[in-house]
């Protein structure tokens, strides 16, 4: 089948609906004929102050199927259009009253009739009656007397290049609202991802939501943004976060009169968002009824236009969001429905952002929490295994000196007894206090070990600078100077010292130090207590 000849025949004749050709069937037609919609019946104005000339075209038209209306001047072809306006309208040019011509130029004048094709049928000849015919904005010419199959001929011709030219049109305008729609989805993508870019370098929740306030704010070009977010505990919004794009003295002032307020459910802009989950756009300040609470302190800001934004989380308002232009801008889809995918897109990220920083503080409070002595606030023995761990391997590769000294506080039982347990425990503490204040190198590690008993663990370091330690401790407790009447070697507390020092080898635990320095600490005690003994299991070495 010859799909072309189908189409330009279908095109080019007039076939009412009841009477399609033989041998066509829908299904081609449909697929043949993307023009001329089969059911369409054509409605034509005849305009001629002649009845004879009214009747006779209105048979040949009748016969066809087109549907017709007729005016016998050109007022009333005026009026007529204005009620319902047919696809054509046969024109004569000489008729008492409004002439053809007038007429015609009334119609394109027009823009609801101006596209109506306008075929102009008189007796005149002469050229310049044509030439005006086409002036006016006629669409044809006829002769009269003229022949019925001419007049549907130029009729078919026109009404084909109308239709052509309203698909065209409307073709073109899909084509415009997808690229608007695509240009829309294009800015949104785009700040979607600048805005998650910077909310993802955001450590903060604060930081994360002041990335999206200023991100929004650039992106609709406003002058003015601000975050709330709720505190639960007392329902009432608080300002948490504020985005100026100028340094406008009036907005600053603005900013300050904000700090201290909040919102309650309802109230102002904030709360009216928090109340609806809804989108609120007052597009002039000045012109409407008082509605909510700052809008004096707005319009004096010069701020005009403002734009309320919720951010909801599962249910959750997580932060409002409320924008401040200077200039008028009445409601705008777009603004809106890219402010709406900002805000849920980002309510999921800004909530794993904060939930990650409370993770992340909480995390952090616990390890310090695992590694310290609750008592002396010092290092605590799990801290000292695993750095015991760490130090010996370390040392082990680069074949350098680890020393390690175990402290036991003199007669502590007879502190304790004498003094009561709390005594002991402050005891403990500044003890505690003066050993950790003498690790000053980042890499030595003040220890409780347990009880009364403290290590110090001090890597790249040999006996003779153990001792040197060791002395300071020695010369601090005798600072501190805590009366000890229990001491039968001195009148305050002193401490018995074990030093050991290895050059880890891979043979050898971790352990083995410890045993060392325990011995050493034995032997201290064994000889009187109140000093330092050292165990020397291999020789210091150059390093
Ligand atoms: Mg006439």
């Amino acid at each position: 089948m010859n799909l072309s000849n189908l189409s330009s025949r279908n095109q080019f004749s007039r076939q009412p609906s009841t009477a399609r050709p033989q041998g066509w069937s829908g299904r081609s037609l449909a697929l043949s004929c993307p023009l001329q919609p089969e059911a369409v019946v054509h409605s034509i104005l005849i305009v001629d102050d002649h009845p004879d000339n009214l009747r006779t075209l209105a048979g040949i038209l009748g016969r066809e199927g087109y549907r017709m209306r007729k005016a016998t001047n050109g007022e009333m072809a005026l009026l007529t259009v204005q009620t319902e306006p047919p696809d054509l309208i046969l024109m004569d040019i000489r008729m008492p009253g409004m002439d053809g011509y007038t007429a015609c130029l009334e119609l394109k004048a027009n823009p609801k009739t101006a596209e109506i094709p306008i075929i102009f049928l008189s007796a005149a000849e002469d050229v310049d009656a044509k030439v005006k015919a086409f002036e006016v904005g006629g669409a044809d010419y006829i002769t009269k007397p003229f022949r019925a199959e001419e007049v549907l001929v130029r009729i078919r011709q026109q009404l084909m290049l109308r239709l052509q030219s309203q698909q065209l049109q409307a073709h073109n305008q899909r084509l415009q609202i997808e690229i608007q729609v695509r240009q829309q989805a294009e800015a949104e993508t785009q700040l979607l991802l600048a805005t998650i870019q910077a909310v993802s370098q955001a450590t903060s929740f604060e930081e994360a939501l002041q990335a999206v306030l200023c991100e929004v704010n650039g992106a609709i070009a406003w002058d003015y943004g601000e975050a709330w977010t709720p505190d639960e505990t007392i329902m009432s919004l608080w300002l948490r976060q504020v985005c100026v794009k100028t340094k406008d003295e009036r907005l600053q002032g603005f900013y300050h009169a904000s700090q201290n307020l909040t919102f309650g459910v309802g109230q102002g802009v904030p709360g009216q968002v928090w109340e609806t989950r809804q989108l609120l756009w007052l597009e002039d300040l000045q012109n409407i009824a008082p509605s909510f609470a700052r809008q004096e302190m707005a319009i004096a800001a010069g701020l005009v236009t403002v734009l309320g934004v919720p951010i909801v989380v599962d249910g959750r308002l997580l932060a409002v969001l409320v924008f401040y232009s200077r200039s008028q801008i009445p409601q705008d889809p777009k603004v809106m429905e890219l402010v709406q995918a900002i805000a849920l897109q980002l309510g999921g990220f800004i909530q794993r952002k904060q939930m990650e920083a409370e993770l992340l503080q909480a995390n952090r409070e616990l390890q310090r929490l695992v590694h310290l002595d609750g008592l002396t606030g010092i290092a605590n023995r799990r801290c000292f295994d695993a750095t015991l761990e760490q130090e010996w391997l370390r040392l082990r590769r680069n074949q350098l000196p680890l020393s390690l000294i175990l402290c036991d506080v003199d007669y502590f039982k007879g502190f304790n007894d004498r003094y009561g347990h709390l005594a002991g425990d402050d005891c403990l503490k500044q003890v505690a206090a003066a050993i950790a204040g003498v690790c000053k190198r980042s890499a030595d590690l003040a220890v409780r070990y347990g009880g009364e008993e403290f290590a110090v663990l001090l890597p790249y370091t040999d006996t003779a600078g153990a001792i040197c330690v060791v002395e300071q401790i020695q010369a601090a407790l005798k600072t501190l100077a805590i009366p000890h009447a229990q001491s039968a070697i001195a009148d305050h507390v002193t401490i018995s010292f074990g030093i050991a020092t290895l050059i880890p080898d891979g043979l050898q635990e971790p352990t083995l130090l410890i045993e060392y320095a325990d011995e050493a600490l034995y032997q201290a005690k064994a000889q009187g207590r109140d000093r330092y003994c050292t165990a020397i299991a291999s020789p210091p070495r150059e390093y």
